[in-house]
């Protein structure tokens, strides 16, 4: 039911709150269109990450809708979501399964050697190579046996194999080393080039190159407009 190609988002005056608490999101409103690129800022606790589980269904919201593809999330089966929109974050979600078959969600399509030079180029090989059962090696869900800037990485290389329509970085360098940082900012632009995208960052040094900011502010939209108009 999702159109091909880049995705287009829409959020209708969503609000939304974790267990039925305080709203922690409050009327927020916003779009972006197919290709597009969206900054999210906002201080700690405004609702960033919020935003962007409740782009993966993660949670339901209280009241509004939320579109992606010009279609009601809520219609979606999560299979076609998690597919298609892929998000890096603060942390992994990891499930069981072997390690190949989390890096390309089940995609069978992906070759070994595709997830070698990902890797490679992205600098998680010699965590791989370091394990002896390699891509076989069977990971749990919840478990973590990575880094954190290990995790990160890990679901960089996962949204660059799998090539969803829509890509939500959440701080997506924010725990790398500025070494690291550097060589990912030309490969996360790369990625950004063939899809829609959604960056989250404390620093506005990170979103030199968006379309329309969003400025979120405990939980409600101060802001939205081109970068010039702010
Ligand atoms: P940061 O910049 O620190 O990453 P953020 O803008 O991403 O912050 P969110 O993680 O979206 O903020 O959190 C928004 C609000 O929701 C905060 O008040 C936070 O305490 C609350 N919150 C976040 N996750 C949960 C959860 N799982 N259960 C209950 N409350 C939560
Ligand atoms: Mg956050």
């Amino acid at each position: 039911k999702l159109p091909d190609g880049a995705l287009g988002v829409q959020f209708e005056h969503v609000t939304f709150s974790y267990n039925k608490g305080t709203p922690v999101l409050h009327d927020v409103s916003f779009a972006l269109k197919p290709g597009e690129r969206l900054g999210i800022v906002g201080r700690t606790g405004s609702g960033k990450s919020s935003v962007s589980r409740l782009l993966l269904r993660l949670y339901n919201i209280d009241s509004g809708t939320i579109r992606v593809g010009g279609v009601d999330i809520r219609t979606l089966r999560l299979e076609a979501l998690y597919r298609r929109v892929g998000m890096v974050t603060q942390e992994v979600q990891l499930f069981d399964g072997t390690l190949r078959d989390n890096l390309t969600l089940f995609d069978s399509g992906v070759t070994d050697e595709a997830i070698m030079e990902t890797t490679g180029r992205l600098g998680l090989r010699k965590w791989i190579e370091g394990l002896p059962e390699g891509l076989d090696t069977h990971l749990q869900a919840g478990g973590t046996s990575l880094s954190a800037g290990e995790a990160q990485l890990f679901a960089l290389t996962r949204v660059f194999l799998t090539q969803p329509s829509l890509v939500i970085l959440d701080e997506p360098s924010s725990r790398l080393d500025a070494a690291t940082e550097a060589a990912l900012q030309e490969a996360v632009n790369q990625l950004l080039r063939q899809c829609t995208g959604i960056v989250i960052a404390h620093r506005l040094s990170t979103l030199e190159k968006v379309d329309n900011m969003l400025v979120l502010g405990e939980g409600r939209v101060l802001e939205f407009g081109s970068r010039e108009d702010l």
